[in-house]
């Protein structure tokens, strides 16, 4: 089989007039005249494309059958391009290393020359893609039929996951979202098989499966928690012959500073003390979502100690939570030789003992 694209060859777009087509045809039939272009191996065969590819666009039905094929053959020429790929990297190292490059240079060629295929017959072409059309669609149809007798009749569709992200706010109050998804399912006319009677599916032009753009509003609850789940039912992939829809699971992802935890409006947040700022009290600077505040720490101040700050939460509407401070006690690192010097004074002088 070949895949030649006769509207190419004639420098025309798909959808030229049979006026356009002629008028395109005659230039190029003039200008590939072997009496005038002469008598060489590639002005013949070129004259000959030419004619070729104008005697199937300029008949009505043919070019209307040339065309299925044709976009059958864009549909799925990817799949063939890497595969052809592939396959010359296969014949790349099985050619027998004693050949001299120059040897294969000749080889490719007059590969390249055989790809022309000029005793091309249209009709043998249609009939030999109708035999692979009904070929594919038996084996597809014969593939489900075992199916069909392993597992019955119906299908369920399968599950579709998402996730959808949330402000610690919008956890708090509750919202909705809207959510675009890519829905893929089996073709419902061919069910899959691309061809329907030797022909490309009309519905989802032999792709087997249909693709579309849906937009779900999804209701958040109040209060949801992070990594939840939310189910809605019936909205994944199409179940198959009568089998029930999957469903569309919608992760919800809070949206949190790192810096703190939530508990409803409250917000948590540790906060780290020095063990002399921790003894002697002082001021230290805060973060909440209203800025920086300062808070003033009492002198004795014990590790896991909590300080409530009262409306410096989250702000829902006309309702406010505090932020709750834990107070963690930290020793700092590489300590000078000075400070080591007081901590062993303290150590001599200390009246108390904490156990
Ligand atoms: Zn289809």
């Amino acid at each position: 089989m070949t895949s030649k694209d006769y509207y190419k060859i004639l420098g025309v777009n798909e959808y030229c007039t049979e006026q356009e087509l002629k008028s395109a045809y005659r230039k190029l039939a003039r200008k590939w005249h072997p009496d005038v272009a002469g008598n060489t191996d590639e002005v013949v065969n070129k004259f000959k494309e030419i004619n070729e590819a104008y005697e199937v666009l300029s008949n009505k039905s043919k070019r209307a059958d040339y065309d299925t094929v044709r976009k059958y053959y864009n549909y799925s020429s990817k799949k063939t391009d890497t595969a052809s790929k592939q396959q010359s990297e296969v014949n790349k190292t099985a050619t027998n290393p004693n050949k001299s490059d120059k040897q294969q240079e000749t080889h490719k060629k007059a590969d390249e020359h055989n790809s022309f295929n000029f005793n091309f017959k249209w009709d043998e072409f249609l009939s030999k893609y109708k035999e692979y059309a009904n070929k594919y669609e038996n084996m597809y149809t014969q593939k489900n039929n075992e199916k069909k007798a392993k597992y019955g009749n119906t299908k369920k569709g399968k599950d579709i996951n998402t996730d959808v992200e949330v402000t610690i706010a919008e956890a708090v109050s509750g919202t909705s979202k809207i959510i675009n998804m890519l829905h893929t399912s089996v073709c419902p006319k061919c069910g899959g098989r691309k061809f329907v009677n030797g022909s490309i599916c009309s519905h989802c032009h032999g792709k087997g499966d249909i693709s579309e753009h849906k937009r779900f509003t999804v209701k958040i609850p109040a209060g949801v928690k992070d990594n939840s789940k939310i189910r809605l039912a019936g909205e994944g992939e199409c179940g198959l012959n009568g089998g029930s829809n999957g469903d569309l699971y919608i992760t919800v992802h809070v949206k949190a500073p790192v810096d703190y935890k939530t508990d409803g409006n409250n917000i948590l947040k540790t906060i780290t003390l020095a063990p002399y700022e921790a003894v002697l009290g002082g001021n230290i600077s805060v973060k909440t979502p209203d800025g920086n505040i300062t808070v003033k720490i009492a002198p004795n101040t014990q590790n896991g100690q909590k300080i409530r700050l009262s409306g410096c939460g989250i702000r829902v509407k006309n309702k406010v939570g505090d932020m709750i401070l834990t107070v963690e006690i930290q020793i700092p690192k590489n300590l000078s030789n000075l400070e080591l010097e007081l901590y062993k004074k303290l150590q001599e002088v200390s009246s108390q003992n904490v156990r």
